[in-house]
């Protein structure tokens, strides 16, 4: 059995593949709904995790017997950049091997500058890498009061600064969207950075209501009208478009797989087909 593994519903909408490093995290977001998903009492899935246990081994078995040429995501369960008990070093040895088989590979992190430490290997996949970050709320009160150990969101908004600057294609993940005034705030401050390059947008799903004051469809109006005329590459979930009914989406604002990595093998050469508009 693979270890890399293709997600199902909600999940699929951000990757075809996926891969998980550790099974927890130290950011404990109050929206997580992994402890429930996977049947952990949350004391046993907030902390800092360990690796799975012979990751690697597994990994490069996979690896010589599949080849992957549509992205794989790092990672669903967990943050692989959050406080771990190895410190890290298993999510620099797994880029290092993704990167060696050639494997396209999208990172999705809210840890802010500590990715960067890794900013020598993402450099190395060349087009093949995208490193993304979830941004939910400008106001830092907020910020803390929802997702108390990630990073605050002016660090996020400068690392994915410091991702674009380098030449490393970046993403950013609004979703959950838990305030949309709040997430219309940080889509505004990622395009006077310029520092994003493709959007994905969703809303707060399920989580004590919440989700059931906002107009979601202004939201979507007001992400197009800022987003549409910039012609960003932009992704809405479908939990967003069925409570829009009155949006006219654009195709390419429709479809999963437009603007993930991918590598196309023609005649035996590797080419770069990513973000094609
Ligand atoms: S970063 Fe993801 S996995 Fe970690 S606590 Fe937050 S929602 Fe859960």
């Amino acid at each position: 059995m693979s270890i890399i593994y293709k997600p199902c519903g909600m999940a699929r909408e951000y990757s075809p593949y996926a891969l998980n490093i550790y099974i927890g995290c130290s950011h404990r977001c109050k929206y997580c709904y992994a402890p429930h998903t996977l049947q952990k009492k949350s004391e046993y899935y907030f902390g800092k995790p360990e690796p799975r246990k012979n990751l690697l081994k597994l990994l490069e078995k996979d690896l010589k017997n599949n080849k992957y040429t549509e992205q794989v995501l790092l990672s669903f369960v967990g943050d692989c950049y959050c406080d771990s008990a190895d410190n890290g070093q298993t999510v620099r040895e797994v880029l290092k091997m993704l990167n060696y088989y050639k494997v396209p590979v999208a990172v999705l992190s809210k840890v802010g500058k500590k990715m960067l430490r890794d900013l020598d290997i993402f450099k190395e996949f060349g087009d093949r890498i995208t490193v993304g970050t979830t941004l939910t709320f400008l106001d830092e009160k907020k910020s803390k009061e929802w997702e108390p150990f990630a990073s605050l969101p002016s660090e996020r908004l400068e690392t994915l600064k410091t991702l674009h600057d380098n030449g490393i294609k970046t993403f950013a993940s609004f979703e959950p969207t838990i305030e949309p005034v709040e997430s219309l705030k940080l889509i505004k401050k990622t395009l006077e950075q310029d520092s994003v390059d493709h959007y994905k947008i969703g809303k707060l799903n399920n989580y004590m209501g919440y989700d059931k004051w906002q107009d979601w469809e202004q939201y979507a109006k007001d992400c197009i009208a800022l987003l549409r005329p910039t012609n960003k590459q932009v992704y809405y979930k479908q939990c967003l478009r069925v409570l829009a009914p009155n949006v006219e989406f654009l195709e390419c604002e429709c479809d999963p797989d437009r603007y993930i990595v991918k590598v196309n093998e023609e005649n035996g050469n590797i080419q770069i087909s990513l973000f094609d508009k």
